[in-house]
């Protein structure tokens, strides 16, 4: 079962996250039909959205993570809610199928863009932009949490595909500082995050409460509750019916009385929402 488990350490000076996404990255798979490198540079992007939407604290809060990187999977997009509820698509999910062994850092390339969109229930949703400075996600965000938040963060994400091009495991190792935490706990932290090469490889061996008991375990360390991440949309016939009003009754009837029906597809999860000449009359009376 899909977990993100925490800890803080040093009595409260650090926080690390040990994830196990490989559910989500089924799911995210299965609904969008990824090639394999695609899958793995998108099961990245899922798990450290999921670590973000884990940090926030109301239920409304939401978060909308784009990489629009310049290479053949286009936009990437991934959004979530508190309680590690997140679901995604790109411009190009079978990108370099031909290749499977494609490296992340090749599928996403280094030269795009993150944009972090935090919406926290505030006046205006927080939202940073940093450039990618190598397309493997792990070193993007720790240049994006460094940047754009001030936090000097240790990120090991991963995903393995087996045999069979199916997920095999998914997750990944952020540890990241909080108020009062010296420079010297912090190099001590990256040091122990910096040799999680195989951070996939690593979960498929041992479950997130061991890794953090054997490698931080010595650190005052002391747990905080679990969340189970998600891979679950938001999508609904309501939502559908209430992009059709912002479209405006002209436009919608046009496009009924043109091609019969109106049909909203959604990205996330590729349900599709019908709505014929009766039902377009009947939103707009
Ligand atoms: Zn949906």
């Amino acid at each position: 079962m899909d977990v993100i488990k925490r800890a803080i350490l040093f009595g409260g000076k650090a926080l690390v996250s040990v994830m196990d996404t490989t559910e989500v990255a089924r799911v995210a798979k299965s609904i969008h039909g990824f090639s394999a490198p695609v899958t793995r540079a998108m099961a990245r992007f899922l798990t450290i959205g999921a670590f973000i939407c884990a940090g926030f604290k109301n239920k409304g809060d939401r978060l909308t993570a784009i990489i629009q990187s310049d290479r053949e999977i286009g936009k990437m997009v991934v959004c979530g809610d508190s309680g590690g509820i997140v679901r995604c698509y790109c411009d190009n999910p079978t990108a370099l199928a031909d290749d499977k062994d494609a490296s992340v850092a090749e599928v996403v390339g280094n030269s795009g863009q993150l944009n972090i969109i935090k919406d926290l229930g505030l006046k205006e949703p927080y939202n940073g932009l940093t450039g990618l400075v190598s397309g493997n996600i792990s070193h993007d965000f720790a240049y994006y949490f460094a940047v754009s938040e001030q936090i000097n963060s240790a990120i090991a994400l991963g995903c393995n595909i087996d045999d069979q091009g199916e997920v095999a495991v998914s997750g990944g190792i952020i540890v990241q500082p909080m108020p009062g935490c010296e420079e010297e706990i912090l190099v001590i932290l990256e040091d122990i995050v910096g040799n999680f090469t195989d951070v996939a490889g690593l979960l498929a061996r041992h479950t997130p409460q061991e890794i953090i008991d054997y490698y931080f375990g010595h650190f005052e360390m002391q747990y905080l509750p679990d969340i189970f991440p998600k891979y679950q949309c938001v999508c609904s016939r309501q939502k559908a019916m209430e992009m059709l009003c912002a479209l405006g009754e002209k436009e919608a009837l046009d496009v009924v009385r043109e091609q019969g029906k109106i049909e909203i597809k959604c990205d996330f999860c590729n349900s599709t929402y019908t709505f014929g000449e009766e039902d377009v009359k009947e939103i707009f009376k």
